[in-house]
């Protein structure tokens, strides 16, 4: 009689990230990156190579950027003033939602509020 499946149905809609995070787990989490012309694409892959990140967007753009939480990107992200997303990239829809519907805040973890 004993259940084994262990069925885990975890639909949080709302998905929480500390503010204060680096910003390769920032682009690691959302898989997005916010360009200069507020164009948001799509995030092919993002590696740690010391304090810098290398990040691959789906238009094969790849680029440097320092692991920098207060960085312009990380801002950008955080404050979500890229809403365009890229053509190239073919960012799915619910990538971008998910993304708009993520709640940055100081107190993710052991105490959510
Ligand atoms: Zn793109």
């Amino acid at each position: 009689m004993a259940e084994n499946k262990k069925v885990v149905i975890t639909r949080k809609k709302t998905r929480y990230m500390n503010k204060n995070q680096s910003l390769y787990h920032l682009i690691d989490t959302v898989k997005l990156w916010p360009s200069r012309k507020g164009v948001l694409h799509g995030v092919k892959s993002v590696i740690k190579k010391g304090e810098m990140i290398i990040v691959t967007t789906h238009c094969g753009e790849t680029f440097e950027v320092y692991d920098s939480k207060n960085s312009r990107s990380s801002r950008w992200l955080r404050n979500r003033w890229c809403v365009e997303p890229c053509q190239k990239c073919h960012v799915p829809a619910w990538k971008i939602k998910k993304y708009s519907e993520t709640i940055f805040t100081n107190s993710v973890g052991r105490s959510r509020k």
